[in-house]
Formats: structure tokens, sequence, C-alpha cells
């Protein structure tokens, strides 16, 4: 009977008909590069995020990247993060020549542990990158404390968080840097980019010259480098997707919630007791649901588990596996068991199906066949 059944993979966009011919205008206009759509996404998103200025890359990664270069940190500088994420937010760190510092996660949310910053703190910290895993917020007032009190620079990894809050406030809609990620997989995408939210005019005006090799215009034939920039430009391409998605983003994340309640109450109360795994913590406040993960129990072989899952058509993802372990970071002095709840996590975790276009007999589907391999 499973046979018949379609193979449902972990996340899939959803993409409008209006977007499909929005983005053919795009190419019937001749103007691909970034253009009328990237002004009228970047305006769109300054309003989603409270009025502060917002500038649009084509990643994610080099969004946050930039941000550390407006804060000019370099050589010398130390900047600290968690080891639990994508390799991108500590590669960024290294990419400006500053030494990334990790602090190991909470247990519970999977966020960087915010009472083990201040131990690592030295003269030479200058920002912090936490985190916003998997769109739950970390805890918002104890980081904008420790920022205050060591002057430390932020540039919150909120790849994952759009439409996320904290205290009835939007993500993005208060602290320093803000970067958020619209590569395929999460709540809204471009295809591949990524949106700053700065602070005043004048980080906005640093971020499109590091954007565009440095350059700065004036008259018709002025132009002058003096930073060295790069080519981070959202096309007008993408910024019509990001156009089509924004108008879904709230249908988007609401849906994504009531799938995720109905995980929980599909799993039951016991599931835990019964089977050793760990759910998600079951935040319906602050998070976007950008994923929905279990810890799986220690005794169970992953890729033994994911093969087992994927023979009854269901994609699994694992987000993430520790930074720190990756053969790049251990060439640079980082070993095995230094950030041991990371670590643990990493090796278990296991991304269930999440994404808009599901239905809760898809959820009951992934339910019942984690059921079946774990108990
Ligand atoms: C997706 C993601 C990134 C990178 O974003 P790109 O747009 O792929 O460059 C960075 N950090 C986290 C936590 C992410 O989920």
């Amino acid at each position: 009977m499973s046979d018949s059944l379609a193979f449902l993979p972990f996340t899939k966009p959803s993409i409008d008909e209006d977007t499909i011919a929005a983005v053919a205008d795009v190419l019937r206009s001749g103007w691909l590069t970034s253009g009328p759509n990237v002004q009228k996404l970047e305006a769109q998103l300054s309003e989603y995020f409270g009025g502060r200025p917002v500038r649009t890359f084509n990643s994610g990664t080099c969004t946050m990247e930039i941000a550390l270069r407006i804060a000019g940190i370099g050589a010398g500088d130390e900047v600290i993060t968690t080891p639990n994420s994508w390799v991108a937010t500590a590669n960024v760190i290294i990419e400006t020549g500053a030494t990334p510092v990790f602090v190991d996660i909470d247990p519970k949310t999977h966020n960087i542990d915010l009472n083990k910053v201040e131990a690592v703190i030295t003269p030479r910290t200058k920002a912090i990158i936490p985190v916003h895993m998997c769109g739950l917020p970390c805890d918002m007032d104890k980081l904008y404390e420790l920022a205050d009190k060591y002057k430390l620079r932020v540039v919150e990894d909120a790849a994952q968080a759009i439409g996320s809050s904290w205290k009835g406030k939007r993500i993005g809609a208060f602290g320093d840097f803000v970067s958020f990620s619209f590569q395929v997989n999460k709540n809204i995408m471009t295809g591949e980019g990524g949106c700053l939210v700065l602070n005043n005019a004048e980080e906005a005006r640093l971020a499109e010259k590091y954007r565009l090799q440095g350059v700065t215009r004036s008259g018709l034939d002025g132009i002058d480098v003096d930073v060295l920039g790069g080519k981070y430009n959202m096309t007008d391409i993408a910024a019509a997707i990001g156009l089509g998605q924004m108008k879904h983003l709230a249908e988007f994340n609401a849906k994504r919630a009531e799938l995720a309640r109905h995980y929980f109450s599909s799993f039951g109360a016991d599931f835990e007791t019964q089977t050793g795994a760990e759910l998600p913590v079951a935040n319906f406040e602050n998070s976007n649901w950008h994923m929905f993960h279990i810890v799986l129990p220690e005794n169970v072989n992953r890729a033994v588990f994911m093969q087992q899952m994927l023979d009854k058509k269901i994609g699994l993802g694992y987000h993430y596996r520790a930074i720190h372990l990756f053969t790049y970071y251990r060439e640079r002095g980082f070993t095995d068991g230094m950030f041991p709840i990371a670590e643990r996590v990493g090796k278990q975790i296991v991304t269930l199906p999440l994404f808009p276009a599901m239905n809760k007999e898809d959820v009951e589907r992934v339910v019942s066949a984690v059921k079946s391999c774990l108990l």
C-alpha cells in the first residue's frame, strides 16, 4: 500500500502562478540584475521590520560577512558563536580574518547557551553571532544585556527566523545587525538570497558599497573605490520571487505552526519517555517553526534510521553536524569533547518534513513511521 504513496521530502518551497508570471515579466523586461524589484523588496522588508533600513544580497552567508565588515571586525578580533549551525555562521568569521570562539548550546533550545558566554570574553572579543535555531529566538534580553555590558556588536544569524518574535516584537525589528537568508529551504525564499537589517543610513550606504566591489558613484561618470567589496547583489529575478513570497509569509508561517502543533499531538505526551527521543521546545509564541526536529536516543544509529524512513518514502534532514568537528576546524585546533551538547545533538538530530504544502495526514504518516522505527 505504501508503494502508492508519494515521496515526502523534508522541505519544499511553495510558489504561486503569479510569482512565476512575475519572473517571466522580469525576463521579458530585459533588466535582470538589481533594479526596481530589488528596491521594492527592500522597501517591503524595511516596512516588515518596523522601518529599519534593509539591504538585500545574493546569500544569507555574505549578508553576515558584510555585517561583520561594516562593524570593522577583522584580524586579531574574536567573534563568539555557536557550533550548532550551518557552517556558514563560523566561516564568515574566518573570512574576515577574525577568530571564531565557540560556546556550547542549551540542550533544550539548541541555541547558544548565553550563560556560558561571559567565561570566554577577552579584550579581543568584538562581536557575537547567535543563531535562532529552527526559528526559535535566543533569549534576547540576556543577549543584548551581554552585548551592552561588554560593548559587543551583535550579528543575529536569523537565517531561519523570519516572522519569529520575542515578547511581541518581531525578530529584525529591534537589536543590532539582523541577517536573514532566502535560500530555497527557508520560510520565504528567492532561490538564493538574503537580507540585512541595519541600524542607520550610514550602515546601509556601507552595505551597498560592500555588495558591489566597494564602488561609490557620483554624477553620470563619477566612480571611486575606497573599500574592498565583492559581488553580492541580488538579481531582479530573485527579488521578483521574494515579492511573490512576501505575500504569503504570514500564511506560510501559520500553516507551519499548525502542522507543528499536529506533530506534538500526534506524537503524544508519552513519546519521549517511551522512546528516549527528544521533541523540540513547544514554543508557539515566538517560533516561526522553520524546522521540526527530534533528537534520537543515543542507541539509535542515525544513518540506519534515515534509511528506514527513506524506505517508507520519507526524506529527513539533519541540522546540523557540530561545526568544530569538520576537518577544516579540527585543523585549527578544535577536537571532540569541547562542546559535548552540540556534539551529541549534531550526531543524533533529524529534521522531520515540515513545509506549508503538507497536510495533517502527511504529519500522521511521518509520526507513525518514526514510532514504528523507534518502538
Ligand atoms: C541557511 C542558513 C545560513 C546560510 O544562508 P545562505 O543563504 O544559504 O547563505 C546561515 N545560517 C543558518 C542558520 C542557516 O539556516
